[in-house]
């Protein structure tokens, strides 16, 4: 933990949990600073970076030191944005929260056997096909990370059926008698020609035709998939990936669906690339680009944003006014939407048809919401069939490789079963919802964007953190940046 000190060099109170002792508060050096709490003007880092150089962005003419760029949301579209901002202009970054990283969420947890582990409970993998700009970014700031393991097991309690993908052939053969079941084969014979289905219909190309918004479900149907793939393999698949209940996983348009899983090697058997995780936790970069924000005033929810011809005026929840030239609003749709005094009917559509789905997230070491046989454990579990928002649970020893005598856990939408003296934290994250309708909005969202205001956030793309990034390096170009 020293070297997390190391980083921003300040000791911030921070929460560390300690299993098997009651929840606490601690504060001291060695505590990691991932997310400073200040309220005030902190530093010009221009300065002291102009004497030793090598900013990562360049100068460029919007760069006057009169102009000054709000930016509303520090999770990572905002980081982003911010992080290639402040090399051309002053940035205020606010955040309604008290900590920083918005879904780059670490828990400071000690094991009882003492160790002491960074545990993850919103962004907690990438890999370098899908991710280059988080790559490239981790690389510039010295971000180091370790090769995880990304596999997914699937639990049918009504049919019985348990498997694991991403593991080899004794992941899918975890219960050994489904190697001569002759539903489970055929039901992994239309996993096989999902994947072909998926890449002709990429490689036909239907971009902008009416079979371009065509739905999950539509394309299952006329290609006559069976009911017992959707509930074993497909809906399964796309819960786990958006946190999104059945009804809703198969509305997704099927050819937008099919170019992530592409981009993300899932259209193939074996194709998956390796997957990485951060050394010490996500929240080890956000500390990295806070320390040199100017000012950073975090538990600040924005309360509106006013746009005049020649500069915006945000006003935050105590009332407090504040000037700037421009403002990147870097917060989920309907948080922006809310806070746009002045939305355009336009913008009102736009951001109002971009959904998201709720999600209780808790942090546990209650081993009973894992599969019970350990063969068939993945790093991520679904339980199939359940109503409402999927319930899955992360196993995060596997999927940040964490040492401990204890299984930690991180469970979407299962709190009910969790037993309470296990828990170690619990947050609520919303993730993106995807339809014909939200990804046709998803299109208009760059003609929102004015030469004072624009528009950042995972939602304008697949919803993950690269599509964040994607969104803050556009949002910081736009108004001047380089990269
Ligand atoms: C459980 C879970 C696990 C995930 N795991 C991964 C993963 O492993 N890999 C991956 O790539 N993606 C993952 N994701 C997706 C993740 O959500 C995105 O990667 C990304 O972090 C979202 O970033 P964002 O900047 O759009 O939003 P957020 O991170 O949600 O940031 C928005 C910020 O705006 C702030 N805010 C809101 N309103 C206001 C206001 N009025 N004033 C000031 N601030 C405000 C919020 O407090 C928040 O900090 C996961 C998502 C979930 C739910």
């Amino acid at each position: 933990m020293t070297d997390h000190a190391e980083i921003a060099g300040s000791a911030t109170a921070q929460r560390v949990t300690r299993v098997g002792e009651p929840s606490q508060e601690t504060a001291g050096p060695h505590d990691p600073p991932d997310h400073p709490v200040r309220d005030h003007p902190v530093r010009d880092h221009r300065a002291s970076e102009s004497t030793v150089g090598g900013p990562a962005v360049a100068m460029t003419s919007v760069g006057s030191s009169a102009q000054r760029v709000a930016v509303i949301g520090s999770g990572v579209s905002g980081l982003v944005a911010a992080h290639l901002l402040r090399d051309v202009t002053d940035v205020t970054l606010y955040e309604a929260d008290d900590r920083l990283g918005g879904h780059a969420h670490t828990h400071q947890v000690v094991d009882p056997d003492g160790t002491e582990l960074s545990i993850d409970t919103g962004f907690i993998v990438h890999n370098d096909r899908a991710y280059p700009i988080l790559t490239r970014l981790f690389a510039e700031l010295g971000v180091r990370r370790y090769a995880t393991e990304m596999s997914m097991s699937i639990v049918d309690a009504e049919s019985g059926v348990s498997y694991v993908g991403g593991r080899g052939l004794g992941g899918v053969f975890a219960q050994p008698h489904r190697s001569v079941d002759p539903r489970f084969l055929s039901m992994l014979l239309e996993i096989k020609r999902f994947h072909i289905c998926a890449r002709r219909e990429l490689a036909a190309g239907h971009a902008g035709s009416e079979v371009a918004g065509r739905s999950l479900a539509r394309f299952l149907d006329e290609l006559d998939f069976s009911a017992r793939f959707r509930r074993q393999f497909m809906i399964p698949l796309v819960s786990c990936v958006w946190s999104s209940g059945g009804d809703r996983a198969l509305d997704y348009p099927a050819r937008y669906l099919f170019e992530f899983l592409d981009n993300h090697g899932m259209l193939s058997v074996g194709g998956s690339p390796q997957w990485y995780t951060v050394e010490g936790g996500s929240g080890r970069y956000v500390g990295l680009i806070a320390a040199k924000i100017d000012t950073i005033r975090t538990s600040t929810p924005v309360r509106s944003i006013v746009r005049a011809h020649d500069h915006v005026d945000v006003v935050d929840a105590s009332g407090h006014t504040d000037t700037f030239d421009r403002v990147v609003v870097a917060t989920h749709p309907d948080q922006a939407l809310a806070m746009l005094a002045d939305a355009t009917p336009r913008e009102r559509d736009v951001l109002s048809s971009i959904e998201y789905s709720d999600n209780e997230v808790v942090l546990h070491t209650d081993s009973s919401l894992l599969p019970r046989s350990r063969r068939a454990r993945g790093a991520w579990n679904l339980e199939v069939g359940t109503e409402g928002a999927p319930r899955v649970t992360y196993w995060m020893n596997r999927l940040q490789g964490l040492r401990g005598t204890r299984d930690y856990l991180v469970s979407l939408n299962s709190a009910d079963r969790v037993d309470p003296s296990t828990v170690i934290a619990q947050m609520n994250y919303s993730h993106p919802l995807y339809s014909t309708r939200s990804v046709a909005a998803q299109r208009q969202l760059d003609s929102l964007a004015t030469d004072r205001f624009v528009l950042a956030g995972a939602y304008h793309g697949w919803g993950f953190h690269e599509d964040g990034a994607r969104s803050g390096v556009a949002a910081a170009t736009r108004f001047g940046a380089q990269w």
